[in-house]
């Protein structure tokens, strides 16, 4: 009796518990805003982004104004998201749609027809494209979709790359102030302070105290950092006094990898690797048992150590590639929420850093 009635307990408490961890996973995402179109003080807009690191900017623009969702789950390929009718139903509800403004989201197009929500059609005032402004690296001079290749406007992934948050960062806080012009002085605090954090996260703080973010941005950006750094200053090199991720990442700075999709660009290129190949033939497209050979012929004649996957990938041919070469295969989320511990853009490169750090040599 006593053992059935435990068993019952248990039961119930196991029910209680998926009953309230289902509910708060929908709160984060699913939340329904209260009311529709325009906000005032009390009133929430309803934002939705592709992609989950959007919506982390987007969470951190709008603080309390918006509710925030996104569309394609962390451990998703960008490139192919199924679109089901329930994400139509959230554009069709939007205030602001969020998107790469590139062809990253060319299933988007199905769900927008669907959605028939004109404010946030390219264009309108409800939407934002992230990409405006970002120097896109890798462009394409002639398109040519007929082989396949899912990278026709440059390099999509700019979410990979720290400078490029504050773009679109910037891009997400004008589109709230265009559809709520009432909290425009609460999204540029918000702004701030985020572009701050990214400022602080990659310089360290003392460089940002001495000479400000933006100064050191357009360093990075123009690959000039390290030269001003080399020179001294008050009797001092300057090189001593960075600190956050560059100086975290500072012995990557010219080393050799491999990866298997252009995922990366922008990160190595803020940190300073250099990526000698690619396993995929072009972007999209699955290797070939000839290019693998190429890519093991690559990776033995220049001693490379490390590999990065996506980990949305399928694993067999990294794995196949480890074992004919040693080189490590690295599988890393993508995007923010790909694993349950990464749930904002800064934890997500925090994660990379730690993944990267422990295996290249
Ligand atoms: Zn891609």
């Amino acid at each position: 009796m006593n053992n059935t009635l435990s068993r019952i307990t248990f039961v119930l408490l196991l029910v209680f518990i998926s009953g309230s961890f289902l509910v708060s996973g929908q709160n984060r995402h699913q939340h329904k805003h209260q009311y529709r179109h325009g906000a005032s003080n009390d009133q929430l807009l309803t934002v939705v982004c592709s992609f989950s690191d959007y919506a982390s900017i987007a969470e951190r623009i709008a603080g309390n104004h918006a509710s925030v969702q996104y569309i394609a789950h962390g451990e998703q390929d960008p490139h192919f998201v199924p679109p089901k009718p329930s994400y139509a139903m959230m554009l069709r509800e939007a205030d602001l749609w969020i998107t790469t403004g590139m062809d990253l989201e060319s299933w988007s197009t199905t769900l927008l027809d669907k959605a028939r929500n004109k404010q946030i059609m390219d264009g309108a005032i409800g939407f934002v494209s992230v990409s405006d402004g970002v120097n896109v690296l890798q462009k394409v001079e002639k398109a040519d979709r007929t082989e396949g290749d899912v990278h026709l406007m440059g390099n999509p992934h700019i979410n990979t790359g720290p400078l490029n948050w504050k773009v679109m960062a910037t891009n997400i806080a004008t589109g709230l102030m265009k559809v709520d012009p009432t909290n425009a002085s609460d999204y540029q605090t918000n702004l701030d302070a985020f572009n701050d954090q990214v400022d602080r996260t990659l310089f360290g703080d003392e460089l940002v105290d001495m000479f400000g973010g933006e100064m050191l941005s357009r360093l990075q950006e123009n690959k000039a950092l390290f030269t001003f750094l080399d020179k001294e200053y008050q009797g001092e090199k300057l090189t001593g006094k960075l600190g956050g991720w560059l100086k975290q990442t500072e012995s990557w700075r010219g080393k050799k990898i491999v990866a298997y999709h252009k995922n990366w660009v922008y990160f190595i290129e803020a940190f300073g690797l250099e990526i000698v190949g690619y396993i995929e033939p072009k972007p999209g497209i699955p290797p070939s048992a000839k290019h693998v050979q190429k890519m093991i012929g690559v990776i033995k004649d220049q001693d490379i150590k490390l590999m990065l996957v996506a980990s949305y990938f399928e694993k067999n041919s990294a794995r196949m590639i480890e074992e004919k070469t040693g080189v490590k295969a690295v599988f890393l989320p993508l995007f923010v929420g790909g694993i349950s511990e990464v749930t904002d853009n800064f934890q997500l490169v925090d994660y990379w850093i730690d993944q990267i750090d422990s295996n290249i040599q």
